[in-house]
This record gives structure tokens, sequence and C-alpha cells, in this order.
């Protein structure tokens, strides 16, 4: 029997793992859940899951009601029993690299999904997991697909070019409004997933994000990848090797896919290719101007500049969701700051340590939009 926690559990990847534990139970102890402040769906879980634990993240919501087990963040994630075989990390946001940071101590295996951990924690996250002895597992689809290919296959030195496939998101096909409301924006027509990433795929700005996440975690040449739409989401990534072979890689979209196979269990989830009309086309970036800015980053900056995208652009999506912005006024804020002079030497810099990458995020926090 493996050992398992899941953080995030209140979240959609949450959701999704719970879904993976409860066909599986027998071959996992569940040992903690996690949430940051949604008790309510925590005490749900509590009671149909049978957790050993459960924790908020956020101290201040712990109530005093003495059934509910709910521990102190500093207890549940320090390093004081044996490493748990399997973490599940679906928090969101760049501020979960601080509890990433602690959970690759405790972990044997971090299935992560949160992008905004590889970027801003970049090669030092990489690095210290390694330290720790804890495998990091991408389960972000597009990442999970070629983590498996690139290690079950071999080919590392084989590759030319690597393609990310987008669904295109709620605006594809539509025409977009500068005041969009929230419920338009966040009506995926493929997965359903958390308010934050339904935001950034609308924008585009979840695949630019992902495009960092691939160079980071797959030394990826920072020219040689690139965004492809299929609207349905059934291919997530492509391999372009040098010998001048594609392998698109498909499976249903289905984040239970990635986090079974991770867990090394299986899953059933039969495709119909007979039925299956797959195109690509190539995203029109007139009409989402943040893909030309996360190109522009990706290609002339440096990690640093990834690490300010994924802050910014995260303040800007926190201050749409709570009405304070326009939906036009995400990409066009992220669009002009990235023209400052400061901005852009900062984007250039190297990341060599925690104190470099914690210093930019404060930038990247403070910076007036
Ligand atoms: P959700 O918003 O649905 O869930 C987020 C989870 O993290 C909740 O359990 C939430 O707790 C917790 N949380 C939120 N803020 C904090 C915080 N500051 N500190 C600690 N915990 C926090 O997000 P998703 O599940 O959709 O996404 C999670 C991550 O996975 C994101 O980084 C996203 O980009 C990535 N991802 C998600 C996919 C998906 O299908 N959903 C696909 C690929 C990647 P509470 O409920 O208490 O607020
Ligand atoms: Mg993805």
């Amino acid at each position: 029997m493996k050992t398992l926690a899941i953080i995030g559990s209140t979240g959609s990847i949450g959701n999704s793992a719970l879904k993976v534990y409860k066909n599986h139970k027998k071959k996992f102890k569940l040992i903690y859940l996690c949430a940051n402040s949604n008790i309510a769906k925590l005490s749900k879980q509590i009671k149909e899951f049978k957790p050993q634990n459960a924790f908020l993240l956020d101290d201040k919501k712990i109530p005093k009601n003495k059934n509910l087990k709910l521990l102190n963040k500093n207890y549940a994630l320090r390093y004081k029993q044996k490493k748990i075989d399997y973490v599940i990390s679906g928090v969101s946001g760049y501020d979960s690299l601080n509890i990433n940071l602690k959970l690759v101590r405790i972990s044997k295996n971090l299935l992560i999904a949160n992008k905004e951990t590889i970027i801003c924690g970049s090669n030092y996250f990489l690095d210290y997991a390694k330290k720790n002895n804890c495998n990091i597992i991408p389960i972000d689809s597009e990442h999970y697909c070629l983590n498996f290919f690139i290690k079950n296959f071999n080919i590392q030195n084989l590759i030319d070019e690597v393609y990310l496939v987008a669904s295109g998101g709620p605006f594809l096909e539509k025409k977009i409004r500068y005041n969009e409301n929230v419920k338009n924006v966040i009506s995926h027509p493929t997965w359903k997933m958390g308010k934050k990433i339904s935001v950034d795929s609308s924008t585009f700005a979840n695949k630019i994000l992902e495009l960092f996440e691939a160079k980071i975690l797959f030394k990826l040449n920072k020219n040689k990848i690139k965004i492809l739409i299929e609207k349905k989401s059934n291919v997530h990534a492509i391999i372009k090797l040098k010998n001048n072979l594609y392998f698109p890689i498909m499976h249903k979209p289905n984040m239970i896919i990635a986090i079974s196979n991770s867990l090394n269990v299986t899953n059933y989830f039969k495709m119909q290719l007979e039925n299956l009309k797959i195109f690509f086309k190539e995203p029109d970036l007139k009409k989402f101007p943040i893909i030309k800015l996360g190109y522009k980053i990706l290609r002339n900056y440096n990690n640093a500049g990834a690490l300010l995208f994924t802050v910014i652009n995260q303040r800007l999506v926190e201050l749409y969701l709570k009405g304070k912005i326009n939906y036009g006024e995400i990409s066009h804020i992220l669009v002009k700051v990235f023209k400052q002079k400061k901005l852009i030497n900062l984007s250039r810099k190297k990341l060599n340590n925690l104190n470099d990458i914690n210093r930019l995020i404060e930038f990247g926090q403070e910076l007036k939009l």
C-alpha cells in the first residue's frame, strides 16, 4: 500500500485526484487532504474519504470545532515522518512555490499541476527536488504527455521541435468584448477547471505559461517550442524529431488520465478514433496579444521574464475576478508594462537562487499597474 496526500483537494485537480483515489482505495493510504480555506468542502471530503489528517493552509480559518481535525500548516508540512510515496499538488497560483518547496522534502513523488511553481522556481526548484530525492512528475496534460514520451522513449537528443496544443478557449471563434463578463470568460469548451486557469485559457496566458514550463522542465530550445490549436483537446502535444517524424500525443481531455498514470494505477478512457476529426490551426496573434508577448519573453529574455509575466498576469486576473478591471485590461496592461525599461532589464537577469526569485516576485507584486 502506498501513502498518498492531496494538497488543494477542494479544487478541480483535487477533485480529479480524489476520483482516482476512490477507484483505487485498496492501493493507497490517504494520509493528508489539504485546502486553503474552503472548510465546508474539506469537511465533506473528510467525511467521505476519511484521511488520517486534514489541514488548511490559511491558519486564520481553522475553526475551534473539536470534531474537525484541521491541522496547522507548519505541522502538516514539516518533515517528521517517512516520506510520502505520492503527493499530488493541485494548489493554484505562484504563491504555492513556497508550499511546493516544502512538499518536495516530504514526498518521494510530487505530482505537480501548478505551472507557476515550475516557472517561478525554475532550475532552483528542480535542483532542490533532486537534492531531496523527490521525483517531479508534471501532470498538466501537455507536460505529462511530453514527460512520458521523452523519458520512456529516450528521445531527448532527437527532438527538433515541440508543439503545445491549445483548445483555443471560449473566444476562439467568438468576438471578444473589452468588458466581457466572468461567466463567459470561464466557460471553457473542453475542460472544467478553477477560475484562475480558466481566465488564463481564455487569454492564452495559460498556453504561454505552459511554453515557459516546458522549456524549463525539458530543457528545450526556446526557438523550437510553439503553440498550435486543436479545438477538441484530443491532441495535447506534438513532438517533431530531427529525422522529420512527428509524434502527436492524444488522450481524452480528462485530468484523471495523467493523475492515475502517474500513480501507476489503471484507468479506462477509450477514444472513438473512427469518429475523430482533427484540425490544427495557428493561433491569431492579433486577437490574443498575450501570445506575441509570451513568445517575445520566451525567445529574448531569461526565466526571470517568465516569472514576471506569471506574477503580473496573476495580479491582473485577480483584479478582474474582483471586478476591479475590465477583461480587456488583462492583456492591455500586461503588454504595456512589458515595454518598461526596468522590467525588460530585470527580465534578462539569471535566477541563481531563492533570494533572486523572491526579490523578483516581490518586484512583480509591487509594480504599479
Ligand atoms: P482551483 O482553483 O480549482 O483549486 C485550487 C486549490 O488550491 C483549492 O484546493 C484551493 O483551496 C487551494 N488554494 C488556492 N489558493 C491557495 C493558496 N494561496 N495557498 C494554498 N492553497 C490554495 O484550481 P485548479 O485545480 O483548476 O488548478 C490548480 C493548479 O493546477 C493551477 O496551477 C493550474 O494552473 C493547474 N492545472 C489545472 C488543471 C485543471 O484541469 N484544473 C489542468 C492543468 C493544470 P480552497 O478551495 O480552500 O480555496
Ligand atoms: Mg494544460
